[in-house]
């Protein structure tokens, strides 16, 4: 291996404006932005939107909060850090963390590194100098030698194709795309489509507020209580003297949480057992009814429509209206095969009298006109509409950014049949490029998972600086087998292909699975090797301009 270089051989600061450029200030890019200026990298960061946040700059909706716990979701990097934020609720409201992720920018000295209302719209690499020339749709351009796009999985949200959805004179938004000022809902008609995690948290929410609401759901989803709570003087005590503790766990879990993972099978327990279980689940907080829940719960069909049952009692129990409760209650997937929402008072929302469901499945939207939606039984005038229906998960961001790797390469082409990656963080064809928090990351607690991968970035990109390397790019072994790795993952995995893990919520999207089901189990395990070969299934070299065009 080369000697490292001293600082004056290295040739990143002659030719680029940065060392790193990373896109995104979501709580990915603005970790990823701190590692690279701790470890001595100049690095800039470009941020579409005026402010820091990323999904909790854009997802300002009424009723926008976590579902991971808030001091399990926020950064771990400093205990200083941990101790002065104050977190108020064990599931923070969206405005909480918008501020909270402006602190950390100001904390350490950040903003300043930041430049907001910047999109980009094209990033070209250079073989010969081995950088990227990236360009923004203000016309300017940076070239950096490294580029991370942090720019998440769920931020190009999606309207459907509803003819007339242009027409629509009233006030339109969608949940991800919630402006900075807030929406006056007071007396209006609204509509909601969309019932999936945003759509349930919304409704609730504005139902007092307006005159009427209307709820359009395609497949009702499996909704459980988040059980949220102010978080007492006695917990942030307990917090801070747990912390270390606290971090042990959820540096190490599978899914990035807290809670204990579930230690019996379903019928391991009596009936009565399992329904007194079930109840526990039912008021545990947020994903616990996943991660504690029974061991067999996702895999055994006789345990998960025990629970499934048990969700449609309570439903049926809260849901005045016989008729309503059932088309609340899921009838076309099984618990856990869609990522699960969870509410607060989302069934009883619909025992107002100002609040109506229309089931899409039997009265299907016909078209959006001027002054409302015409469905199969009419046109219902609306004041505002809110489309609640998602995302282009998982590559939408990246293949939209005009990235050309080697020889023109275009990013879309060349996953036009799926994302190929190693780890979720690197294409073969794109050197220098990353993207954590991208497609085949795992399902869990995102800021964990996506915190681990940055590191792996901070980690590889000092090495190539500190060996004395210009470029590091994967090799096209390493790519297959991980992508062939996340394929075979999906036919064990709990989700269906009616999830949106699929891509299958997006017309003409290829049907691939967008997950890595190993978890962080898998990307820890790989992550060692990659360090114990020094970097072995990656292509470490010397740009041409360098005189040298070495490799290794
Ligand atoms: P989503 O889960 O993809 O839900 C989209 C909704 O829109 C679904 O109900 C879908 O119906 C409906 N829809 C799509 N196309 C439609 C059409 N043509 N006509 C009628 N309805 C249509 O999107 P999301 O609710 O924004 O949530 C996405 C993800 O963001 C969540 O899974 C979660 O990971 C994250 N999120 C997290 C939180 C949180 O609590 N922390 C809150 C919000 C979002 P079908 O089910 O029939 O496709």
């Amino acid at each position: 291996m080369t000697k490292a270089p001293q600082p004056d051989e290295r040739p990143h600061q002659r030719t680029t404006d940065t060392d790193v450029l990373v896109v995104g200030a979501g709580i990915t890019g603005v970790y990823q932005l701190y590692r690279a200026r701790e470890m001595g990298f100049s690095a800039q960061l470009v941020e579409a939107g005026g402010g820091v946040g990323g999904t909790w700059y854009w997802n300002r909706y009424p009723g926008a909060r976590f579902d991971s716990e808030s001091y399990t979701y926020a950064y771990l990097f400093s205990k200083d850090l941990f101790d002065e934020w104050e977190w108020q609720e064990h599931f923070a409201e969206q405005p909480e963390t918008e501020r909270y992720l402006n602190h950390v920018v100001d904390r350490f000295d950040l903003r300043r590194h930041i430049r907001f209302d910047t999109r980009v719209t094209s990033a070209t690499f250079d073989d010969s100098s081995g950088t990227w020339a990236v360009g923004t749709e203000d016309g300017s351009q940076l070239r950096a030698r490294f580029l991370v796009a942090a720019t998440g999985v769920l931020s190009v949200p999606y309207f459907p194709d509803v003819p007339g959805r242009e027409d629509f004179r009233g006030e339109s938004y969608h949940t991800g795309l919630w402006p900075g000022t807030p929406v006056d809902f007071a007396d209006k008609r609204v509509a909601v489509i969309g019932t999936g995690s945003s759509g349930v948290q919304i409704v609730p929410v504005i139902a007092d507020e307006v005159a009427s609401l209307t709820v359009y759901q395609r497949s009702a989803n499996w909704c459980t209580p988040l059980n949220n709570a102010p978080i007492t003087p006695k917990e942030q005590q307990e917090l801070r003297a747990g912390f270390e503790d606290m971090c042990e766990v959820l540096n190490t879990s599978i899914a990035g949480f807290l809670h204990p993972v579930g230690d019996r099978a379903a019928f391991d327990d009596s009936e009565t057992e399992r329904r007194a279980f079930f109840e526990r689940m039912w008021n545990s907080p947020g994903f616990s009814k996943l991660s504690s829940n029974y061991t067999d719960l996702l895999f055994n069909e006789a345990a998960n429509a025990e629970w499934c049952e048990f969700i449609a009692q309570k439903i049926r129990g809260i849901v005045k209206d016989p008729g309503v409760a059932e088309m609340l209650i899921p009838k076309d997937h099984r618990f856990g095969e869609k990522r699960p929402p969870f509410v607060t008072g989302y069934y009883e929302t619909f025992n107002k009298p100002n609040v109506s469901l229309v089931d899409l499945k039997q009265t299907p939207i016909i078209r959006v006109t001027e002054t409302g939606i015409e469905t199969d039984d009419g046109e219902w005038p609306f004041d505002v509409v809110v489309w609640a229906t998602g995302f282009d998960f998982g590559t939408g961001a990246l293949t939209r950014m005009g990235i050309r790797g080697r020889h023109g390469l275009a990013l879309e082409e060349y996953w036009s049949d799926g994302p190929r990656t190693f780890l979720g963080v690197q294409t073969t064809g794109f050197p220098n490029f990353f993207f954590p928090g991208g497609p085949h990351a795992a399902a869990g607690n995102n800021p964990r998972y996506n915190g681990d991968q940055v590191d792996f970035i901070t980690d590889a990109i000092t090495y190539v600086r500190d060996h004395g390397y210009d470029t590091i790019e994967v090799d096209a072994a390493a790519e297959d087998k991980w992508t062939a790795m996340v394929d075979r993952g999906a036919a064990d995995a709990p989700f269906g292909e009616s999830s949106y893990f699929f891509g299958t919520n997006i017309p003409g999207k290829p049907r691939k699975y967008l997950l890595n089901s190993g978890g962080r189990p898998k990307l820890f395990k790989e992550i060692d090797k990659v360090i114990e070969s020094d970097y072995k299934s990656f292509r470490l070299a010397r740009s041409s301009d360098r005189g040298h065009g070495r490799q290794r």
